[in-house]
């Protein structure tokens, strides 16, 4: 294990919990509680409306950004917070087939998150009637690249399973035959080493309550290509994107570089939760916790073989090949995901029936992995998932 991991003083964590789910909501870091109830007190309730301009609140998604952008490999600059990742999905695919008119495929494929696919089904059925959505198979993206695709929309890192694209090559294949690439990073971001730029990656969007640990409810972010973005004519045109807002003008103009894809008000407290959750990256380094993940991951698919045969692999087994969380498939997964958590080893379930274990070496060391075989082996010894307590389903898994 290296020595520059885990960080676990970094994190406000309730003892003895063993944390695999911070691929979903990340734990809270030091200091943020405090960063914002001092939004609220001193700023909101002290400085009140002034607080836009002396806080910085009106500059806080570019300023937070640009905090964020060397996460993803991105030039300053290049990235602006806000709303939630389903409208930023939007806007990036909105913006992708502006850019290519007369070319009608969006191409995605069927591991994509659902609301990614949801989303730009419903945008494409807005536009001209002539716009498709085509999902093939992972593997088969390549494949159905041509010059009617407008826009290659994929997520890097499967929710599932975790298997990983190959980013490189898929952009390149993508600009070969003219598409637009949107890259959604939401199980990537502080998980994985990213170079958008190194790429040429044309848009790129992602959550932050993930890996980067803003907060349940943090601000997404997005991505434009600087080369590219004074050519994008941004779908949600909201004042705060226009390039005067305070000039109240009756006809919308796109505010400067990236500022245009703001929408409306930031949700100031949460940009300064996510402001100073960020903080954690200047001095880590993306890579060595990839490879800290790597030696997580390799542990508990190395012990969870040896010691629960009941449960199935699916993540990819190279580690090349996959993001920073496992998954393993076994009936009664939301079973034994309830025992689990009785057991103080926090996971989730995805369907259909996978156990997801996200393995962030922030806060996770070789002990933590072993615990939760432990606890998984006592159930499977003790029959705990057919206990009637865990017969009902979570509302949120
Ligand atoms: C987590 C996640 C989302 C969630 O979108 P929200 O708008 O933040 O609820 C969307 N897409 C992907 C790929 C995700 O992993």
């Amino acid at each position: 294990m290296s020595a520059l991991f885990p960080r676990r003083d970094r994190f406000e964590l309730p003892d003895g919990v063993v944390y695999l789910d911070g691929n979903s909501l990340g734990p809270l870091p030091l200091g943020v509680a405090e960063r914002a109830m001092a939004t609220i007190r001193d700023e909101w309730g002290g400085e009140l409306i002034r607080a836009w301009n002396s806080a910085g609140w009106m500059d806080a998604p570019r300023r937070v950004g640009d905090k964020l952008a060397p996460i993803i490999g991105a030039p300053a600059g290049s990235v602006v917070v806000g709303d939630t990742l389903s409208i930023k999905v939007v806007q990036a695919v909105a913006a992708g087939c502006r850019l290519r008119p007369g070319r009608t495929t969006v191409l995605s494929d069927t591991g994509n998150f659902p609301s990614d696919l949801y989303v730009t089904r419903s945008l494409l059925d807005q536009l001209d009637g002539e716009h498709r959505l085509l999902t093939v198979d992972p593997e088969q993206v390549a494949d159905h690249l041509d010059d009617e695709v407008a826009v290659l929309l994929l997520t890097e890192v499967d929710y599932r399973t975790g298997r990983r694209h190959d980013m490189a090559a898929l952009t390149e294949a993508a600009h070969a035959v003219g598409a637009i690439v949107v890259w959604d990073l939401a199980h990537s971001a502080g998980a994985v080493p990213l170079d958008v730029a190194g790429c040429g990656v044309d848009l790129a969007v992602g959550c932050t309550y993930k890996y980067l640990n803003g907060g349940p409810g943090a601000p997404a972010f997005i991505h434009v290509r600087p080369d590219l973005v004074d050519e994008v004519e941004p779908l949600l045109a909201g004042w705060l994107g226009h390039a005067a807002p305070f000039a109240m003008e009756s006809t919308y103009r796109p505010g400067a570089g990236i500022e245009r894809l703001r929408v409306g008000t930031p949700p100031v407290v949460q940009m300064a939760m996510l402001d100073h959750a960020l903080d954690l990256w200047v001095d880590t380094d993306v890579a060595a916790l990839h490879a800290a993940s790597i030696e997580l991951s390799e542990q508990l698919i190395a012990e969870v073989g040896r010691r629960c045969p009941q449960l199935t692999l699916v993540s990819p087994k190279d580690p090349d090949g996959r993001g920073s969380h496992v998954s393993f498939a076994a009936p009664m997964a939301e079973q034994i995901m309830q025992a689990l958590i009785d057991r103080d080893v926090i996971g989730d379930v995805r369907p259909p029936s996978l156990l997801r274990f996200g393995i962030t070496p922030l806060y996770l060391d070789a002990g933590d992995i072993t615990a939760a075989v432990d606890a998984l082996a006592d159930i499977f010894e003790t029959d705990a998932q057919h206990d009637p307590k865990y017969a009902a389903a979570r509302a949120v898994t």
